[in-house]
């Protein structure tokens, strides 16, 4: 069976057809082995990016930007979410710093994307 996606690796987003052959997973439609990477990865476990907001307190702004370091798997993408609705960091904040490690259990971390 074939299966359309549209890579996400690069802002052109070259449409994909992904699908099995004598025991392997052949991607067409790709301009660059990433498509190709891609494309395998999202049949074999698909992940994201997760990015968004916490609470914060004593800064200037009420929320700061978070995001994972790593994909995580589909489908945890909403006990992460979770996780992360449910704390509130205080201020100061650094790029970089680690808010929450191992977020529901996975490799990933989540980590600040401003100073705050
Ligand atoms: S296959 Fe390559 S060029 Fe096409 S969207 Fe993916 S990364 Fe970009």
């Amino acid at each position: 069976m074939k299966k359309e996606m549209t890579c996400i690796s690069c802002p052109v987003g070259c449409r994909l057809t992904a699908y099995e052959k004598d025991g392997k997973i052949i991607i067409e439609g790709n301009a660059c082995k990433r498509g190709e990477v891609y494309g395998i990865s999202e049949i074999t476990n698909p992940s994201r990016m997760v990015c968004s907001t916490v609470k914060i307190q004593g800064a200037f702004l009420p929320s700061l930007p978070v995001k994972t370091d790593e994909p995580v798997p589909k489908e945890k993408i909403f006990e992460v979410m979770e996780e992360i609705n449910k704390i509130t960091v205080q201020a100061p904040v650094h790029t970089g710093q680690i808010l929450i490690p191992h977020v529901a259990g996975t490799k990933s971390n989540i980590v600040a994307t401003r100073e705050m």
